[in-house]
């Protein structure tokens, strides 16, 4: 047996017993430099690597030598040597060659290294498995390749929202119709969406799936009126199988774009074509949402989605890093998680940003460097760092009203309420006083203050309007 081959065998164990994005990363690039009898020494790029395959992989690399030569092999040694490993085809996973040859060279510091844009190493264009004929149709209808049930990894808060897309991607146009999807920034509402278009794609190819955002629509719609293609605008969207929209909340306010998409979704939905809408907030807490909208939104099903727990965070960091061909050592990868608070898209920025930095360096940072890398980030909107202003900012953006109005002198309910909230807001986020209260929201009189507090604090026993108002405008404040 040469050292290749022994070195293969060894390598084949090895894969099978570490997941594979170890494998790839700390173990596909080493090599058998020298085998004297008993004695084997394996070739590692630098010291860091040296370091790690010697704590945490020794002892499987020592057995399974052990193993394949019948007991010969008695000791094996790490040597870190500089240039290349002898071209070696033991694995039947593909090696990321560039990868692993950026983290042998780059063994010195790198000044810059913090520099490097989060979003390095960025994805390659990746076929996903699926043929030319399907990428062209995921094209068509405007998905994201990326985003299928696949590359998903279910939560808890995201189970619910994942089984109605799943039942809606079985049977579509006949289960749940439409299907509402609202939640937070960045919790996977456009993924879970279009994975619904994904599977569809997949299972019945020549159906038509499109997907498109609120304000394309609008676009679209405004675009169509002005240069007299109504008709075709109509065509395009009630020839479809699925229709997705994203963020359907931004339809707010705009009448003649509610009108159309009414007309839409009521031809489809009579089809019995599926559509699938998400919001950040449910269709009661759309301002200026009619009503014939908000009874056809609940037609179907309403999920939610949640931030992520810490669970569910690294399971995702692992998802990420398989699909990158990287590893991170766990408490890395346990400390970004617990770093970045609460939105999925970030997560994956962080991660970026951290592999970013060890293949520059050759060496996976510290915990306390991840810390600092990523000190920008994981600031969620700390309580103290919260203001009275923000909170009222939120409260106008959540319902769709001026600052001028909120702290004007009308009485109407649309504006006695927001005002209300805030108050409640200020008072529990920030322990204001009521005198401040007052005077943040436009010179009242601390009574008042007092007193919509109260009104606030009663209607959240039994209002779940006002309930679902105050927890998604926290939602805001906190997840940025
Ligand atoms: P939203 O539409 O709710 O703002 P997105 O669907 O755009 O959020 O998700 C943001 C990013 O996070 C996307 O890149 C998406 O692929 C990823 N992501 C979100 N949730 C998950 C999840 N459960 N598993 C894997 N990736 C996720
Ligand atoms: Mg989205």
């Amino acid at each position: 047996m040469s050292p290749e081959q022994l070195w293969q065998a060894v390598l084949g164990e090895l894969e099978l017993a570490v997941s594979k994005a170890n494998f790839l990363t700390w173990l596909s690039n080493t090599y058998i430099l020298t085998w004297e009898g008993p004695r084997v020494t394996i070739a590692v790029p630098n010291f860091f690597y040296k370091d790690y395959v010697e704590k945490k992989y020794h002892a499987n690399i020592l057995k399974a030598i052990a193993r394949v030569t019948e007991g010969q092999v008695k000791e094996v040694v790490y040597k870190i040597t500089a240039g290349p490993a002898p071209v070696r085809s033991a694995s039947s996973s593909p090696t990321n060659s560039a990868q692993a040859a950026a983290v042998g060279q780059h063994t010195q510091d790198m000044a810059q290294a913090a520099e490097v844009s989060p979003n390095f190493p960025t994805d390659t264009p990746q076929t996903f498995g699926y043929s030319q004929e399907h990428l062209s149709r995921v094209s068509a209808a405007s998905l994201n390749a990326r985003y299928s049930f696949d590359c998903f990894v279910v939560g808890r808060r995201t189970e619910l929202a994942h089984a109605a897309c799943q039942a809606v991607a079985q049977k579509p146009g006949s289960v749940y119709n439409p299907l509402f999807i609202y939640g937070g920034v960045g919790l996977g509402k456009t993924h879970l969406m279009q994975a619904v278009g994904h599977f569809v794609l997949k299972e019945w190819p020549q159906r038509r799936v499109l997907y498109t955002t609120c304000e394309a629509f609008t676009n679209e719609y405004v675009d169509a009126v002005k240069q007299g293609t109504a008709k075709e605008f109509q065509n395009k969207f009630r020839s479809v199988d699925v229709l997705l929209i994203d963020d359907i909340q931004f339809i707010a306010g705009k009448e003649q774009t509610q009108e159309a998409f009414f007309n839409t979704f009521d031809h489809l939905h009579r089809n019995q074509k599926q559509v699938v809408l998400t919001s950040d907030r449910p269709p009661k807490a759309i301002p200026t949402l009619e009503n014939r909208m908000i009874s056809r939104f609940e037609w179907g099903m309403i999920v939610d989605v949640g931030a992520p727990d810490l669970e569910t965070k690294i399971a995702i960091l692992n998802n990420k890093l398989e699909d990158k061909q990287a590893a991170l050592p766990a408490e890395v990868i346990q400390a970004i998680a617990n770093l970045v608070q609460s939105n999925i898209r970030e997560l994956e920025g962080a991660l970026n940003k951290v592999l970013a930095w060890q293949q520059l360096k050759g060496v996976p940072p510290s915990v306390e460097e991840v810390k600092q890398q990523l000190a920008s980030i994981s600031q969620p909107a700390k309580k103290g760092a919260l203001t009275s202003k923000q909170i009222i900012a939120a409260v106008c953006e959540y319902f769709d009203i001026q600052l001028e109005e909120i702290t004007g002198l009308s009485r109407k309910k649309h504006l006695v309420t927001p005002r209300q909230i805030a108050a409640y807001l200020m008072r529990q986020e920030l322990q204001a006083s009521f005198p401040n209260i007052g005077n943040e929201l436009g010179g009242r009189d601390h009574t008042t203050a007092m007193h919509a507090i109260t009104k606030i604090e009663k209607d959240l026993e039994q209002d779940q309007k006002i309930i679902q108002d105050i927890q998604l405008i926290r939602q805001r404040l906190f997840n940025g």
